[in-house]
């Protein structure tokens, strides 16, 4: 920012947090079967500090099975599941979505089992990005983890 925009504007104040997150295959699988190193590392995120976006292929059709989830499993971000629309291609919509968060948030990372989706969606908005291996995806979310941690947004044990 320039001395003048400084002047006129005072100091933008610090985009909130976020961090992005497909579902199927990244939080769960068989659609409603968690995966255990997901929940852990969601569950420790400090939700005032960190908004956590779920960016899904998954349509309305499956809002109430995802709704079920996520309260059954107590997640962070429940109101912040954008569904696909039944009109547009899955890549798009991710596209779409990671370009708006990127510029609403400081994203932290983006995390997927889809390199040439949600993959793809970051690198056009210069998001850090996290694949999934589906063999081994207690790997991606550790690599996740760190990047919270660094970004202070876990709660801290002990601070409300
Ligand atoms: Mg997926």
């Amino acid at each position: 920012m320039s001395d003048l925009a400084r002047q006129l504007f005072g100091d933008v104040p610090a985009k909130r947090l976020a961090l992005i997150v497909d579902l199927d295959d990244t939080v769960c699988t068989s659609f409603a079967c968690p995966l255990r190193a997901a929940l852990d590392v969601l569950l420790r995120v400090h939700r005032q500090r960190v908004e956590v976006h779920y960016v899904t292929a998954r349509t309305e059709v499956s809002r109430e099975g995802t709704d079920r989830f996520i309260m059954e499993h107590k997640l962070p971000g429940y109101r912040n599941v954008h569904y696909c629309p039944k009109w547009q291609a899955p890549r798009r919509h991710k596209a779409e979505l990671h370009a708006r968060l990127a510029r609403e948030y400081q994203v932290i990372a983006s995390i997927g089992d889809l390199d040439e989706e949600e993959g793809e969606a970051s690198r056009l908005a210069g998001v850090t990005f996290v694949l999934v291996d589906r063999d081994n995806p207690g790997a991606a979310w550790a690599a996740v983890a760190q990047l919270i941690e660094a970004a202070q947004g876990f709660c801290v044990e002990g601070v409300s």
